[in-house]
């Protein structure tokens, strides 16, 4: 079950408006966002996942891990044991 991040009201799925307060999800580049309204508006959080946005599009261009611990990688066989 999930709670509704502005009231915690309970529903089936995140799919679904909330009957109590309104709040429904977010859909951004194809990611579900559940941030509660006061979060969305909140500039210090909005920062936050700015930052964190950019530090994503920073290790999609150049990878923090090795190639062989990547799903697929050269080495990935030696990781299913
Ligand atoms: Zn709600």
């Amino acid at each position: 079950m999930f709670l509704c991040p502005n009231c915690r009201e309970g529903h089936p799925d995140l799919s679904m408006r909330c009957q109590l307060c309104g709040w429904c999800a977010e859909v951004n580049d194809g990611i579900l966002v559940a941030l509660s309204n006061a979060d969305r508006r909140d500039d210090f959080f909005k920062g936050y996942v700015e930052n964190y946005h950019q530090l994503s599009l920073t290790d999609m261009e150049n990878a923090i891990v090795e190639k062989s611990y990547q799903p697929g990688g050269e080495d990935a066989g030696l990781l299913r044991g």
